[in-house]
């Protein structure tokens, strides 16, 4: 049986069995969750984070020399940030468009006594600015992605400035690089028994009576997150890329179901990247610079999550947004999406930011907290899904302009 068939009967089975557990047998849960389903599910994410931080380093170094000059890294970079930005501002067009449709937060909630004990949403000024690290070796040791990017991109620049000289050195690299994606292989041996066990742990823990009272705002969610796929993704998949989206979503289908049960695009990194340059193909030198990227700033599906919360919230407490506070939000959204790492839950201490930047009550939070867990899993798949489709597009675009694609595409 192919291991991405696997994983997928794993999730499937991991929902089954965290469902019945919780209605069942909710106190033979806990115990089992404790010993066994936890402890497998960390053990799990701890292996493939291991290979996040060497991953990210060689892989950029890698892809910036292999883009060789820096007028083709300007252009794949621009190509890159351009998508991003292009695509997360449909998402929070396609959610808030939603909400208004379907009023999600007109009804009966319970807002007395709603408490949201608000965490310092790091700011994004203070993040951009902050891109290059005074000590490199402290960013790796910290995992600042976007620190660890700009620094690697220099190193990467630099040796295809100083060619030959450094062939040593880059030699060394790409064998770290083959080092860390021969691991990843490894790893994903572990994968279908690591998302059983993290997707029951989930399940299992939800408290059901929170899906319940939140099933239209949920729904509004998951719908967004569905349209979103199909239209922004597949859509410029085949428009850009000329490809057919089915075969974009079924290559890419194993890496999806990985950020599915871990709710980290950074966790998942390793495998998008693997399953982007074997199953659609991309180059290695464009996977390794877009998608690390990706993974660190380019989060539709957080987007998506905080356009649907945010008039969710504005119609639970009867504010009426405007078109100045909508495009407030459709801003800060981006911006937030940028400055979220990518890392479980962020996405919703972010939200913060945006609800702050119009005005609306930040306890609203309280009432999503429920399901966000939820709700995490699916818009983590959507985010990572997003960086994988800029590749393959990119890597299209430089089909004209780098000639090596045959040497290039892993084997
Ligand atoms: N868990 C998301 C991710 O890693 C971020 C978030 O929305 O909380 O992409």
């Amino acid at each position: 049986m192919k291991l991405s068939t696997k994983i997928l009967i794993a999730l499937a089975l991991g929902v089954v069995a965290g469902l019945i557990l919780n209605l069942a047998v909710p106190d033979a849960f806990s115990t089992l969750d404790k010993y066994v389903l936890k402890p497998v599910g960390t053990l799990f994410l701890n292996l493939i984070k291991m290979l996040v931080v060497p991953i990210v380093f060689f892989s950029i170094v890698l892809g910036t020399a292999g883009l060789g000059d820096p007028k083709k890294l300007g252009r794949v970079g621009a190509k890159t940030v351009g998508y991003f930005l292009g695509t997360t501002t449909i998402a929070i067009i396609i959610a808030m468009a939603l909400a208004l449709v379907f009023k999600p937060g007109v009804g009966d909630f319970e807002t007395e006594g709603a408490k949201f004990e608000q965490q310092e949403a790091p700011a994004v000024t203070d993040t951009l600015l902050n891109i290059i690290p005074t000590n490199p070796i402290q960013a790796m040791t910290e995992g600042n992605m976007l620190q660890i990017i700009a620094f690697s991109v220099f190193v990467g620049f630099a040796l295809t400035m100083l060619g030959s000289k450094t062939k040593g050195v880059m030699d060394l690299i790409e064998q770290g690089n083959d080092i860390m994606m021969y691991l990843v292989n490894v790893i994903m041996k572990f994968a279908p028994y690591g998302a059983f066990a993290l997707i029951a742990s989930a399940v299992g823990s939800q408290g059901m009576d929170a899906i319940k009272a939140m099933g239209l705002y949920m729904s509004v969610v998951i719908l967004a997150l569905f349209l979103h796929s199909v239209v922004a993704y597949g859509g410029s998949i085949a428009l850009f890329a000329k490809k057919s989206p089915i075969w974009f979503f079924k290559g890419f289908a194993p890496a999806m179901s990985v950020a599915f049960s871990t709710s980290s695009s950074n966790a998942t990194l390793p495998i998008s990247m693997k399953t982007a340059q074997e199953n659609l193909g991309v180059r290695k030198s464009i996977s390794g610079f877009v998608q690390p990227l990706g993974a660190t700033i380019n989060m539709d599906g957080t987007a998506i999550m905080q356009g649907v919360a945010t008039i969710f919230i504005a119609q639970v407490y009867d504010v009426n947004l405007g078109i100045t506070e909508m495009l407030t939000v459709i801003l800060t959204a981006v911006l937030a999406s940028i400055g979220t790492a990518g890392v479980p839950g962020v996405g919703l201490i972010m939200l913060a930011m945006v609800l702050n930047s119009v005005g609306l009550p930040v306890e609203g939070i309280a009432l999503i907290l429920g399901v966000d867990r939820l709700l995490d899993m699916l818009r983590t798949a959507v985010n990572i899904t997003g960086d994988a489709a800029c590749a393959v597009i990119v890597d299209k675009g430089e089909d004209k302009h780098l000639g090596t694609r045959e040497q290039e595409v892993s084997a």
